[in-house]
């Protein structure tokens, strides 16, 4: 039986443990931290996961949470500059054909390592550096780093610029979970703004149904406010101000809030990254990165989990594709290529959305109000970012696009 080690229980490496634990492959997770640690620690993400990924996680048995979760079953869009101010600009509502979710990743996570060794996976605790990566190399056949983002494997696993057009994070983030008794839509909002964006939807988190609200604002500007905020009361009075000032139209859902938690709220800033994904050990010995380890997104766009999910299923393939010949370099680069297949559209979308808007994007915005396939494509980008590319990064493509889905409607 093959050997395999994950160093990281996220998003990512559970999914492929879990997986490959399945097709009978003896797995072993390396976690920083236990289960009841994450599930009572702080909050990690905000993590909507669309279709594509619930249906891997559904493939492997491990959707333990389609009965209690609140289906996030729309988006909801606002552009702010409308004329008064208190509304927006552009507003459209698109149904998802299929529903996302939002399950806490510290309920995942810690429910999904319970599964992983109830079901007989092994998993050591303790704080991977670069230098244990040797011993694991020597003791398992493959050795996978999905540690998460950060700087910890910068020297194993150097940027590469080529993918990476941003040097510095684009985005102060802060999340918050909350309680609110103001009338919620049945999915995600997004407010777009001149100093940054807004999201808020359901979640079924450690502690029930909240709602995560998160505030993405540009360096410098109004909306990069959380440096001095340490606890949960200041930052839901900075949201209720931020959401007044930049977006009035949902004030409301703030104003009428409760904190979900002392724990439940979020600081930092991202800087997205792609790396180059096959590392070279002290020994001569390759590791291979998987998640945000290889490929870091700014949260803007939603594309991390989802991401780290799809690099779990085109890593699986690899290995089994592999069957007994070795885990070399070219199949670590091969299974990397076949991922970034499909996550450079993810990139590319979520890096364009951290620019200001083109013309032609705003010009499809706003015609998504009036023509629904407009909307529906463009909503439909967040489970399958492929079709980004070759259409909004192309203006004439989108002006033609435009006036023909026009002439439909
Ligand atoms: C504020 C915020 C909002 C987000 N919203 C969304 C969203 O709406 N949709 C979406 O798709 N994505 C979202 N993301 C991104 C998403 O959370 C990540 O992309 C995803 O979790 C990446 O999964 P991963 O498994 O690669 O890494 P992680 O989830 O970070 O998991 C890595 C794991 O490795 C462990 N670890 C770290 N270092 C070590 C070590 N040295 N040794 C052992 N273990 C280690 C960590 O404890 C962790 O459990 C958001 C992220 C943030 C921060």
């Amino acid at each position: 039986m093959r050997r395999i080690v994950i160093i990281g229980a996220g998003q990512a490496g559970l999914v492929l443990a879990l997986g490959l634990q399945k097709r009978g492959y003896d797995v072993t997770v390396v976690a920083e931290k236990t289960a009841d640690e994450v599930r009572y620690g702080r909050l990690i993400s905000n993590q909507c996961v669309f279709h594509p990924a619930l249906e891997r996680e559904r493939e492997l048995g491990i959707n333990l949470w389609d009965d209690e979760v609140q289906p996030v079953e729309e988006v909801a869009f606002n552009a702010a500059g409308g004329p008064a101010g208190t509304e927006p600009a552009i507003a459209w509502r698109q149904k998802f054909d299929h529903p996302a979710q939002s399950v806490d990743q510290r309920v995942k996570v810690s429910d999904w390592m319970t599964l992983f060794e109830a079901q007989g996976g092994e998993i050591r605790h303790h704080k991977v550096t670069p230098n244990d990566l040797d011993a694991y190399a020597a003791e398992f056949e493959l050795v996978i780093v999905a540690a998460g983002r950060g700087p910890q494997f910068d020297a194993l696993f150097p940027r590469n610029p080529e993918f990476s057009p941003y040097a510095e994070p684009q985005r102060a983030i802060g999340i918050a979970y909350v309680r609110t008794k103001h009338p919620m839509p049945p999915g995600l909002i997004f407010n777009l703004g001149p100093h940054g964006e807004n999201f808020i939807l359901p979640v079924l988190s450690v502690q029930g149904k909240v709602h995560g609200i998160g505030f993405f604002g540009i360096p410098g500007g109004p909306m990069d406010v959380w440096h001095d905020v340490t606890d949960i009361d200041q930052h839901l009075e900075i949201g209720v101000e931020l959401l007044r000032a930049h977006f009035p139209w949902n004030k409301g859902i703030l104003e009428e809030a409760e904190p979900a938690g002392p724990l439940e709220m979020l600081h930092g800033a991202i800087t997205p990254t792609v790396r180059h994904p096959v590392g070279k050990l002290p020994s001569g010995k390759l590791v291979l990165a998987m998640g945000d380890t290889a490929v870091t997104n700014d949260p803007v766009g939603g594309q991390g989990a989802n991401m780290a999910a799809r690099a779990a299923k085109s890593y699986q393939e690899a290995i089994l594709a592999q069957e007994d010949r070795d885990f070399d370099e070219k199949f670590m680069h091969d299974a990397f290529a076949k991922y970034w297949a499909v996550a450079q559209h993810a990139t590319a979308f979520n890096n364009a959305l951290l620019a200001p808007p083109p013309e032609h994007v705003l010009a499809t915005l706003d015609t998504a109000q009036r023509v629904p396939e407009v909307a529906h494509r463009f909503a439909h980008l967040f489970e399958n970012p492929v079709g980004y590319t070759g259409w909004l990064t192309d203006r004439e493509v989108s002006m033609r696009y435009l006036q023909e889905a026009t002439a439909r409607a």
